[in-house]
């Protein structure tokens, strides 16, 4: 579960063409950065992923089903938004329930799962907090957690902690690192942030103009860089 594929996915907003034809294969368990400057198209193809977008042409398969005309809620994947996302007036628990509540679950399943997260996001005394008494890391675990209880096939993250201070970012780096390591459940993780790309890739996908320039471990993307745009974002010396 969590394989997911691109077949010649394009994609344009009018006439201006974002993303060319496009084929890329994301393994099912695996860490996978978009990495690439402002403008690159991260975010739109997270978006098509998530079905937040329709295609312009191509096909996403999920799993090898054909996902492409299917709606968000029937993708089975999970988007991460940055944790101002959050409901103000909600308690963190009800945040993270919250998905569940609109799947209708009873509420013995919703208590169960929603503790079940917490647990692993370090969030269990803080349940009965609202989002404007934590901190900005227990912020982004909220926000994280509202996406575990849904028991994706993958997480799709866009820029999660671009909005935190340097030390909370390489701390949340850590703790997402960790949850991919203990749940083994695919993730797709876009930055702009090469740093960030080289530290929790499994594979980096570096995104250009909508194009793909190369893909790649990250100990291939900086030894054996394919040309000059990889290697200077990368920033190996070549
Ligand atoms: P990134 O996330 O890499 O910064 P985006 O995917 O947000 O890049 O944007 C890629 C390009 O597509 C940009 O030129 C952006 O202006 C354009 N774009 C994104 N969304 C829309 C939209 N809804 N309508 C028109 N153009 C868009
Ligand atoms: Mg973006």
């Amino acid at each position: 579960m969590g394989q997911i594929t691109l077949d010649r996915v394009t994609k344009s907003f009018g006439d201006v063409s974002v993303i060319p034809p496009l084929d890329l294969t994301i393994g099912n368990g695996e860490f996978v950065v978009f990495v690439g400057p402002s403008g690159c198209g991260k975010s739109t193809l997270l978006r098509l992923i998530a079905g937040l977008e329709d295609v312009s042409s191509g096909t996403i398969r999920i799993d090898g089903k054909d996902a492409t005309a299917l709606p968000p809620a029937q993708r089975g994947l999970a988007m991460v938004f940055q944790s101002y996302a959050l409901y103000p007036h909600m308690t963190v628990r009800n945040n993270i329930a919250f998905p569940l509540k609109m799947a209708r679950l009873d509420k013995a399943a919703i208590d169960r799962k929603v503790e079940a997260a917490a647990n692993v996001l370090n969030l269990t005394n803080y349940l009965d907090r609202r989002p404007g008494q934590l901190s900005g890391g227990q912020r982004q675990r909220v926000a994280i957690g509202r996406a575990i209880v849904r028991e994706p096939t993958a997480f799709l993250f866009d820029e999660p902690l671009s909005n935190l201070d340097a030390a909370l970012r390489v701390n949340m780096r850590l703790e997402i690192s960790e949850l991919h390591a203990s749940l083994g459940t695919t993730m797709i993780y876009v930055t702009h942030d090469q740093v960030e790309a080289m530290t929790m890739a499994d594979k980096i996908v570096v995104l250009n103009a909508g194009r793909i320039e190369q893909v790649g471990s990250p100990i291939d993307l900086y030894s054996r860089p394919r040309n000059r745009f990889v290697a200077g974002f990368i920033g190996s010396p070549r």
